[in-house]
């Protein structure tokens, strides 16, 4: 190729043709990208995001809240921009905002009954993304083997992979009625079972993304007994902490004994302060296994948005004075999401999709089996269907959702294929919408003679 652009053009041609040379040297050793990328450029979010904002859906599908966050929370960030300290337009401590990691270290003190020092035990990151990332690559290696259980947020295997370690599953299953997510459970002789001498560490999410189960204290008890017993770590995902109903407890497995220095206990701003576009995170734990994290964030991002920080750190003093107060946000946005989640759950079951209720979260996963007489398979027999379903729905009834076997590893897809995920932290105006397009369709599908 030889683009004239005046009197550099000679040098222009030497550099293109010298580049295009290296290129295809590299090509042909096929080793362009790096290999522990590979079989994990397919993102979920990715595509089925494009694909809600191509035929302009209802969406229920990618979870974010299309509802404001509360005046406090936007207040806070404004008055962190406002030019009273001009010093938080700037870099601030690379593991945390002085004021954050100090009001994070004292609120999640009181919750897992262990003082923590700001400096040691916490360190804020660029989401809860960034809190997993660093979690996997500082403490999994080459050979390492991470137990996830299924359904499992989709990042969690990538992840391991990059550090060069391998996922190995265990899935939950419904023992009982599977249209509750407190019956879907582990079976703690598998669990065991899949403890070999290179197992590094087990991967909890409570509240889980996508099922919406909250591990009960007796659950997370067999899971710690097996960490303490085999020397394992236990990396915790709790962005959904605050976001449980029916009198439900979330327990925090850093807090049962002997987990504390095995732990690190993953949140998000995002997810409790409804703004998941700040991207404020954090991972807390002992400092013999945060010190590595430190090392991989100050090689990587350095520090995340410091106004951002502040702001949070103005949210938890509010939080922290209002704490378990009907005031308080974690109160109130629980018993807000509450009844979106039961009037989806009733519309849902009056159309015929059947809802597992989930405990926690805002996700909730229903059967789609009845729906499939209208929704005709894809030409490609490697898709599982729940993909072609969610495709189609979007395309032809506008409505977004996320298809399920996206949360499960390559062996297991096809068996929760008839299932897909709907977010439910969304205006009522957006229920509604959905409401309408499931009622219709529900109309037009043949019954039963
Ligand atoms: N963990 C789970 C279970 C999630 O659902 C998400 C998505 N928000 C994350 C981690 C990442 O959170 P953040 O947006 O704070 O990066
Ligand atoms: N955690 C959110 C969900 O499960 C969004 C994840 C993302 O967009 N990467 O929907």
């Amino acid at each position: 190729m030889l683009v004239k652009i005046g009197p550099s053009c000679r040098f222009l041609r030497v550099a293109t043709e010298d580049s295009c040379r290296l290129f295809q040297k590299v090509r042909m050793s096929q080793h362009i990208q790096a290999q522990r990328l590979e079989g994990i450029d397919k993102n979920i979010w990715v595509e089925f995001v494009n694909l809600a904002a191509k035929y302009m859906t209802v969406n229920l599908g990618q979870g974010f809240p299309d509802f404001s966050p509360p005046s406090f929370v936007k207040e806070a960030f404004i008055r962190a921009v406002s030019g009273e300290k001009p010093m938080l337009n700037q870099y601030t401590r690379a593991f945390g905002h002085p004021p954050l990691v100090k009001i994070l270290a004292e609120f999640y003190g009181k919750l897992l009954g262990h003082d923590l020092d700001p400096h040691c035990n916490v360190l804020v990151t660029v989401g809860a993304y960034e809190a997993l990332f660093c979690t996997f690559q500082a403490l999994v290696d080459e050979g390492d083997e991470v137990i996830i259980i299924e359904p499992f947020f989709d990042c969690y295997e990538p992840m391991v992979k990059m550090a060069g370690g391998t996922a190995v599953f265990i899935p939950l299953r419904p023992k009982g009625d599977p249209l509750f997510s407190g019956n879907w459970q582990l079976d703690p002789s598998e669990l065991e079972n899949k403890v070999t001498a290179r197992t590094k560490a087990i991967v909890v999410n409570t509240p889980n993304n996508p099922l919406g189960k909250v591990f009960k204290r007796e659950e997370l008890k067999v899971i710690s007994d097996l960490c303490v017993k085999h020397n394992l770590f236990c990396f915790s995902d709790e962005v959904y902490e605050w976001l449980v109903y029916d009198g439900r407890e979330h327990v925090r497995i850093a807090s049962l004994p002997g987990m504390w220095d095995r732990s690190i206990t993953i949140a998000s701003a995002g997810k409790s302060f409804s703004a998941t576009g700040w991207k404020v995170g954090w991972a807390l734990g002992p400092d013999h296994l945060l010190k590595h994290l430190r090392t991989v964030h100050q090689n990587s991002v350095y520090h995340c948005a410091t106004a951002a920080q502040e702001a949070v750190s103005y949210m938890f003093e509010k939080e922290l004075a209002l704490f378990g107060t009907p005031d308080s946000y974690f109160v109130q946005l629980p018993q807000e999401l509450k009844q979106k989640r039961d009037r989806l759950a009733q519309c849902l079951t009056e159309v015929g999709m059947e809802p597992i209720i989930p405990e926690g979260s805002y996700f909730m996963m229903a059967d789609i089996s009845r729906f499939k007489t209208s929704v005709p398979p894809s030409n490609d027999a490697d898709e599982p269907y729940d993909y072609n379903f969610v495709k189609w729905m979007m395309k032809h009834k506008r409505l977004a959702a996320i298809p399920v076997s996206a949360f499960y590893s390559t062996p297991h897809k096809k068996t929760y294929e008839h299932l897909i995920r709907f977010c439910f932290a969304k205006e009522d105006k957006t229920l509604e919408a959905a409401e309408e397009i499931l009622q219709r369709w529900n109309y037009q599908q043949p019954r039963a003679p």
